[in-house]
């Protein structure tokens, strides 16, 4: 099976469309969506709308859980709790709906699907081998895949070895067919690895090769959105730089 990846859109319209663009290019059996459909972006219910179109399975993210009222909004930065808050505003009670019953961990073709992490789907940020050996001892798969960090990355833990873990780029291309493995696509909707582009993953369950893929999109399109919804200027501001 041929899957494309997405994860934390962050109610970024601009960055979708131009991704799911390219993954219809590619014709994949199946897309997933590792969660974060929403929060800091100026377009969730159109997120919302493209994900149930294209999406076969979708895990709920903490930006997500906190639309939905099920995390308290303390538990935010500030930037990120006005982005809710904002998206409580504007969100579609049919949008919302379908976002209550999204969870934020899953399992599909025997691959673990965690918003976060396998130790803790909702909040833990998997960007250290010494976490990922943790995880990898966690997770009942050999393959798991997570979002949540924005950093395209993958970990990996060949027999009998320590895991190690490597930030990925646009084009690369690796064999996991040995030993464990924790993948991370990168962000759709706001990259924090200094490559702006939208990223996303594009796995092949037969060969066992991961590709990391990055799609360029109207940045500036998504900023003004932004702005015009008078959300912190900050969230525009870092789409440019991918951070
Ligand atoms: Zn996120």
């Amino acid at each position: 099976m041929l899957v494309a990846i997405l994860s934390d859109i962050h109610g970024n319209r601009h960055a979708l469309e131009a991704v799911l663009e390219d993954v219809a290019k590619l014709e994949p059996t199946e897309t997933w969506c590792l969660g974060d459909v929403v929060g800091y972006g100026a377009d969730p219910n159109a997120c919302v709308e493209l994900v149930r179109r294209h999406c076969e399975l979708t895990l709920a993210g903490n930006h997500d859980l906190a639309v939905t009222g099920e995390l308290p909004l303390d538990e935010f930065s500030r930037g990120a709790a006005l982005a809710a808050q904002w998206t409580q505003e504007v969100i579609e009670p049919d949008a919302l709906d379908w976002l209550s019953q999204l969870r934020p961990q899953g399992e599909r073709a025997g691959l673990g699907l965690y918003h976060a992490s396998p130790r803790d789907p909702v909040w833990e940020y998997v960007v250290s081998a010494l976490l990922a050996e943790l995880c990898l001892d966690a997770q009942p798969q050999r393959l798991s895949l997570v979002g949540h960090s924005h950093v395209a990355l993958s970990f990996w833990r060949p027999e009998g070895e320590v895991a190690s873990g490597e930030r990925r780029y646009g084009g690369d291309i690796l064999d996991v067919a040995p030993g464990e493995w924790l993948l991370n696509p990168g962000s759709v909707g706001q990259p924090r690895d200094g490559d702006p582009r939208a990223a996303w993953l594009l796995l092949d369950t037969e060969r066992w090769s991961a590709a990391w893929m990055r799609s360029p999109y109207d940045i500036k399109g998504a900023q003004t959105a932004i702005r015009e919804a008078r959300l912190p200027d900050s969230l525009a501001e870092r789409l440019q730089y991918g951070q």
